[in-house]
């Protein structure tokens, strides 16, 4: 299916999906029941200082359970989240959740390689599921993500927050609405320095972890925004990587750059690298550029079109994100980030990764989503 230019609605049985909780809405309004629960599976960086204080904030969702191989970090969680201690699970026996009836979305927050199985479990054991980005190393394991959830009747969400980001919400509607004209060219980079290997770098430069380092980590944002800013499908791609610092990226290249054709020989420029620094997306519309510099933290996006500075008052992306993505499951909508949309980015970082490797243009061909 073709998300653009109308956005393709996701019919996983939508219904069926909507039935459970719309008697949890109603029993909510009856008092008789709290808010959907979320397990965060992995307490690492993101989700300690980003989800678990945006969980504080989401006015349809809580924190409700933990998932962790590190026994040291459950007293902090438990007090400050107000967690049971039959909300606290590990990896051995994340299976037991399926009894715990508190528990309605697993949010899987591990290492990228991880993904797919912490999914997959999650699913099995009857739960709703939000991914963080990138999906998973292959467009097949995404496959298996995907079927599993539709197999289940249960929704599969990625973690792209920018969906939520005010300023990246108005380059995509001003695309659409060609309000400034039809795009002409397109330039994103994602990129910002690594000189700390340790903690949660360390895995981003492993293969069997990170993949293909930037590539993905980062890589997917300037993937992402060079796709919604174009509002179609690429045709084909060249690409390059390469490596300065040889002793810290033995296993996967420092520097990646490509470059994205799009109909009428329309062409978006890439990077993304754990050498350089970063951070934006600019489009060329006929009647000038829309820019945000920068581009895809948290918070602090600057922006303007050819009327002038973008000027939004800061959000909380994350807890919008989350939000957003808990009412999809509370009523059946489309999620604006499904499962679908984080295969074909993968899809399309394996063909960026085939034609660096082959010094040849790669040919995309069809997309599923
Ligand atoms: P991190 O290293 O800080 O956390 C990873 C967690 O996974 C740790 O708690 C670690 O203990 C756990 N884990 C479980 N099994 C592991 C294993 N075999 N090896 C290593 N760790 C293991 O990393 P992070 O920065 O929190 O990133 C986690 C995920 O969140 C990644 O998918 C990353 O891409 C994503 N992320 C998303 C954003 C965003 O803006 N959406 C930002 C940062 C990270």
């Amino acid at each position: 299916m073709n998300p653009f230019p109308r956005r393709h609605a996701l019919r996983l049985g939508a219904a069926a999906l909507a039935a459970p909780f719309l008697k949890l809405r109603a029993q909510e309004a009856a008092g008789e029941k709290k808010k959907p629960g979320i397990a965060l599976l992995g307490l690492g960086d993101y989700a300690t200082n980003q989800l678990g204080p945006a969980l504080k904030k989401t006015g349809n969702a809580r924190l409700a359970a933990i998932i962790t191989g590190s026994p040291d970090k459950v007293p902090k969680w438990q007090q400050e989240y107000e967690i049971p201690d039959g909300g606290v699970y590990d990896y051995t026996n994340l299976e037991k959740i399926a009894d715990n009836k508190d528990v309605d979305i697993i949010y899987v927050v591990t290492p990228t390689a991880l993904h797919a199985d912490y999914v997959l479990r999650a699913l099995d054991a009857g739960k709703h599921v939000i991914c963080e980005k990138p999906m998973a190393p292959t467009p097949e394991d995404c496959a298996r993500m995907i079927k599993a959830a539709a197999d289940r009747n249960k929704t599969l969400q990625i973690g792209y927050r920018l969906h939520w980001d005010p300023y990246h919400l108005k380059l995509m509607d001003a695309i659409k609405t060609k309000e400034f004209g039809a795009w002409q060219a397109i330039d994103v980079m994602d990129a910002g320095r690594m000189n700390d290997f340790t903690r949660q770098n360390a895995w981003r430069v492993k293969k069997d972890l990170g993949i293909a380092g930037a590539l993905y980590d980062l890589g997917v944002y300037c993937v992402q925004a060079a796709l919604y800013s174009a509002q179609e499908h690429p045709l084909k791609v060249t690409a390059k990587s390469w490596t300065e610092r040889e002793k810290e990226f033995s296993e996967v290249p420092e520097h990646w750059e490509w470059e994205f054709e799009f109909s009428g020989g329309r062409k978006a420029k890439c990077q993304a690298s754990y050498g350089k620094n970063g951070n934006y997306v600019k489009v060329q519309t006929e009647k000038g550029e829309i820019a945000i510099d920068p581009a895809y933290g948290y918070r602090g996006q600057k922006g303007s079109t050819p009327a002038g500075p973008m000027d939004f008052p800061p959000v909380f992306q994350q807890q919008l994100q989350i939000e957003g993505q808990v009412d999809a499951i509370l009523t059946g909508k489309p999620s604006r980030v499904p499962g679908e949309m984080g295969r074909r980015d993968i899809q399309v970082i394996r063909g960026i990764m085939e034609a660096a490797e082959s010094g040849k243009a790669v040919e995309f061909g069809k997309f599923e989503y």
